[in-house]
């Protein structure tokens, strides 16, 4: 299963894209959690990524499609069932570039889901999310606190909030969306390959519905 799932910051696109890969045994790549993952050790991408991370724009696109080409083409995803995107790809030409990835190796996605969220929820949710900073686990000051405030019940690692969460840069990160990244749901369309879900529902009732539309086939 060659998955994609699309949607807007905060639509939970992480939260499925764990579950799916979990119960299909695929891959999650994230490469949002790969850009994290070079600016916590100070790599030369993670220094290049820092900046549009940090004010909520997109990294260029021959930045991040260096970095998802180099991931796709691992040993473990080449020889797992496949593989769940979760903020990639987020506009038209890295669209154009998975396509082109995938044929050189014959393949081709099977199905992109389009999350749905109200922006007022977005908002809610983002601005209260905390991140623990050892295991990223994630928490919601209102709807999943921690048993103790500000640690992991998982890890005990402290709850930060991400720079990227606080309301100026959310707007930005929405601003951003609706601009560079609402365009590939016309360019999925015309695919034939989109399905849509409603992501404000419990995490339970969206993964199944998630599995349902990705069960669907690519031309359902
Ligand atoms: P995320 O965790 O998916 O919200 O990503 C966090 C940040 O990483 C984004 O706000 C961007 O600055 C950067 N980023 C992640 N994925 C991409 C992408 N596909 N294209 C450009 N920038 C990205």
């Amino acid at each position: 299963m060659r998955l994609v799932l699309l949607g807007p910051p905060g639509a939970g696109k992480g939260t499925q894209a764990k579950e799916l890969a979990q119960q299909w045994q695929i891959v999650h790549i994230s490469t949002g959690d790969l850009f994290r993952y070079h600016l916590a050790h100070d790599t030369p991408l993670g220094q290049s990524a820092k900046e549009y991370m940090q004010s909520g724009r997109l990294v260029p696109d021959n930045i991040t499609e260096a970095m998802l080409k180099d991931r796709i083409e691992r040993p473990d995803v080449l020889e797992s069932y496949g593989f769940v995107l979760d903020g990639f790809p987020r506009t038209v030409p890295q669209g154009r570039a998975l396509k082109a990835l995938l044929e050189e190796r014959q393949e081709r996605l099977d199905r992109v889901i389009l999350i749905q969220v109200p922006t007022e929820v977005l908002l809610e949710r983002l601005v209260g999310r905390r991140t623990c900073s050892l295991c990223r686990a994630n928490y919601h000051v209102r709807y999943h606190p921690p048993k103790v405030e500000g640690i992991c019940d998982r890890c005990g690692g402290a709850l930060l909030q991400r720079e990227d969460d606080q309301l100026d840069t959310v707007n930005v990160r929405l601003k951003v969306y609706h601009q560079e990244t609402e365009p590939l749901v016309a360019f999925y369309e015309e695919a034939g390959i989109l399905a849509r879900v409603d992501g404000n529902q419990e995490p339970a009732v969206v993964t199944e519905a998630t599995i349902r539309a990705a069960e669907g086939g690519p031309h359902d």
